[in-house]
């Protein structure tokens, strides 16, 4: 565990109602579950705690709770459950009534902040795909409105929430988590300001820094990120994993050792003058980036800056714990 010393791991609460979608957002993001499968999900009944860390770079628990929860039954340990550090994911289900989730939230945010006021609260308007293009913002403006009325009536200005509009059957819903994954990741500041170096030193557009699997980005360059170049990075792991799937490495009994190791790497040239660059950082990690095929005239100097930068990666977070920052020393075009 790289990221994370021992149990001071960040964890990821999801919450909502029943059948607001959390079960749905879990597999979907986390275990390749594809979206039409999770029409067959059991409602869930019980805080149900996923560890991914065995998959997943971040290292994270979801806990899934069952929609109705008492938090004054003596077996809720609230202490245990909303403290440390971490974020709480609560799920709207935007093509229903909302009203009940509305309160089901405010009782929620209440009571966590009074447990832990640090922790990061963050709303998933869920299942977008159901509401007219138009009516989207509106929704989330409403739905803002009153949570925020509401906290600001009981005196609780100080909690700030953020708000995603999300669904399954798009990229939405991780680029949300990729956002809240971020906010929980101390090293961000560090991260980015790498991306920026590697990417002005290497003439790189824009640079994701990947967890493969799921397919969050846990850090990006500074530039805006528009969603039309997070879903080609997605896009191109896919084909990645998909390819090294089929064909890659597999032990004598035809299982896979493994679709992404420390040379996993991929060139995809686009026919708008646009080149995709894969690139493994490690166990878990992949920079993905968009390359102006002008700027692609010298391979040489990419690799190069990215063996740098790959090492600086790694030393940020193995020396995360004396609070230095990575030296990143790079050859510019
Ligand atoms: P949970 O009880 O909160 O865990 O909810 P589930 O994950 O079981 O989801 C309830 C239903 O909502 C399932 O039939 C899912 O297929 C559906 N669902 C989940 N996410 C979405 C979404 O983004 N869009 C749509 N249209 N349906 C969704």
């Amino acid at each position: 565990n790289m990221l994370f010393p021992n149990d001071q791991k960040p964890k990821i609460l999801l919450m909502g109602l029943r059948r607001s979608g959390k079960s749905s957002i879990q597999n979907v993001v986390f275990h390749k579950m594809s979206p039409n499968e999770t029409l067959f999900l059991e409602s869930t009944n019980k805080i149900v705690t996923d560890d991914i860390s065995n998959t997943s770079f971040v290292q994270f628990k979801i806990l899934d709770f069952p929609g109705q929860i008492d938090f004054f039954e003596p077996s809720f340990d609230s202490e245990k459950i909303f403290g440390g550090q971490g974020a709480l994911v609560f799920v709207i289900d935007a093509q229903d009534d909302y009203m009940d989730a509305l309160n089901r939230l405010h009782e929620t945010v209440i009571r966590a902040y009074k447990v832990n006021p640090k922790l990061k609260f963050e709303v998933f308007i869920h299942k977008v795909d159901g509401l007219p293009d138009d009516s989207r913002i509106d929704t989330q403006r409403d739905i803002n409105k009153r949570v925020t009325d509401e906290l600001n009536d009981s005196g609780m200005e100080g909690i700030h929430l953020s708000f995603y509009l999300t669904s399954i059957y798009d990229h939405s819903i991780f680029e949300a988590f990729s956002k809240v994954v971020q906010k929980i990741i101390p090293q961000l500041p560090t991260l980015e300001k790498l991306l920026n170096i590697f990417n002005s030193s290497s003439g790189i557009d824009k640079a994701f820094l990947f967890d493969v699997w799921s397919k969050i980005y846990i850090a990006t360059d500074s530039s805006p990120v528009d969603m039309q170049s997070y879903e080609l990075c997605c896009d191109m792991i896919d084909v990645v994993l998909d390819i090294s799937n089929i064909y890659g490495l597999r032990d004598g009994e035809g299982e896979h050792l493994a679709a992404f190791d420390k040379d996993s790497a991929s060139i995809i040239k686009l026919n708008n003058s646009t080149v995709l660059y894969l690139r493994q950082v490690s166990r878990f990690l992949a920079l993905v980036c968009i390359i102006n095929e002008d700027n692609f005239q010298r391979p040489g100097l990419i690799n190069y800056n990215f063996l740098c930068f790959r090492e600086a990666i790694i030393e940020v977070f193995e020396i995360a714990n004396q609070k230095n920052d990575g030296i990143l020393a790079l050859v510019s075009n």
